[in-house]
């Protein structure tokens, strides 16, 4: 018998596992490829809202945890996964640049804000009114990350690569039996896919699609993430990713012309030079009605648990709340009340 069965190997998988193994707790983890948020990502971490320079959602605290978690896995894994990379806001006006230099005065984001207004050197990119820099931001290689944290579990014998069947889900006294193995615990952290599990899609999860762009800038030679109407963000020599968007209708994983046409328009109005497209991807955010993860035991069955809505910001969020999740499943420390699924305790109710 394994302590823990895990459904969705995405950023919350990936934290969970990380968590529970630093616990000495054992674990299976089912997953397939129905929805692809952590596989397409941007993968960017940024402390700091770009449309009103204001601090994200705790994301000091955040990171505190998620950079040296990060770090960690990238000496576990043996690669490089956290690309340190500058962010730079675009301004578009005078106005613009004051505004920012009033946020850097304020006491939580001045340690993001880099008070000196940066200044475009680069002829390809249309910047007049120059940049605002944030500071201790990065990249992680998301995609990478999951792919090879899959190869790591299936190197332990952890790793199933299949759908997990909801209605072979038993439940027992002690635990839980799932085709023919036995556990004590199940944690769900299937994404998007929380839609279709019995047990929690009572929980507010809205998903917001968004599309990403790879293309090939030749000679277009910037390192830093420019950030105006879409991020520009540097991958390789040549090579960047532009994103993304956000629609709220459209619940596939399929790529469109429309976004793609409404990425590039963007793009257009400050890039300078001639590009080409490479690859189109989209994926499904797991956006919550109140912007705040989903988190904790089920309100009836308590070796049930779910770890999810981590929204557009998945990569600084998952590795400090499923500490919290872990922590509160074991006793020791109790949710945040902002993250407890209990808040939803009422649409439970309704919904039975
Ligand atoms: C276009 C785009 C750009 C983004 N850019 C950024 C960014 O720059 N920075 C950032 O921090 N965040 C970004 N995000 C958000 C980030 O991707 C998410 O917050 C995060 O990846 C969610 O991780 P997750 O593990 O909860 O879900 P997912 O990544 O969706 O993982 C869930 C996994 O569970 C599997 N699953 C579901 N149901 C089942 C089942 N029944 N059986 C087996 N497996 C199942 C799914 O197939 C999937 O593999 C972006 C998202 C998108 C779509």
């Amino acid at each position: 018998m394994k302590d823990v069965l895990i459904v969705g190997l995405g950023l919350a998988g990936i934290s969970l596992c990380e968590r529970l193994e630093a616990k000495g707790k054992t674990f299976d983890v089912y997953t397939d490829t129905s929805q692809k948020s952590s596989l397409v990502a941007g993968g960017l971490y940024n402390p700091v809202i770009l449309k009103r320079f204001t601090m994200a959602w705790r994301a000091d605290a955040q990171m505190d945890v998620a950079i040296p978690f990060y770090q960690q896995l990238q000496t576990k894994l043996g690669t490089q996964l956290d690309y340190k990379v500058k962010v730079l806001r675009r301004f578009t006006s005078i106005e613009e640049q004051n505004t920012w230099f009033e946020a850097a005065d304020k006491p939580r984001l001045a340690r993001f804000l880099n008070t000196h207004l940066h200044k475009n050197t680069n002829d390809g990119i249309d910047a007049p009114f120059g940049y605002g820099e944030v500071l201790e931001t990065g990249r992680v290689a998301t995609e990478k990350l999951v792919q090879l944290y899959a190869k790591y579990l299936e190197g332990i014998s952890a790793l199933h690569r299949t759908t997990f069947l909801y209605q072979d889900l038993q439940m027992l006294k002690d635990g839980v039996a799932y085709q023919g193995k036995k556990y004590e615990k199940v944690v769900f952290a299937e994404g998007f896919g929380l839609k279709s599990n019995p047990y929690f899609n009572y929980l507010p999860l809205n998903g917001t699609k968004g599309e990403l762009l790879t293309v090939k800038i030749p000679g277009l030679r910037e390192t830093s993430v420019i950030k105006s109407s879409v991020f520009i963000i540097p991958l390789e020599e040549d090579v960047y990713r532009i994103g993304a968007t956000y629609k709220w209708k459209d619940k596939t994983n399929t790529p469109t012309d429309a976004a793609k046409e409404e990425l590039l328009e963007k793009l257009e109005k400050f890039l300078k030079l001639p590009y080409t497209v490479e690859k189109h991807v989209a994926g499904i955010r797991p956006t919550v009605t109140d912007r705040r993860p989903l988190v904790g035991g089920h309100p009836i069955y308590e070796q049930l648990y779910v770890l999810n809505g981590f929204g557009s910001r998945g990569v600084l969020i998952a590795p400090e709340v499923s500490n919290q999740l872990v922590d509160a499943m074991y006793g020791t420390a109790q949710l945040h009340p902002e993250i407890d699924i209990q808040r939803f305790q009422n649409k439970y109710v309704a919904s039975t």
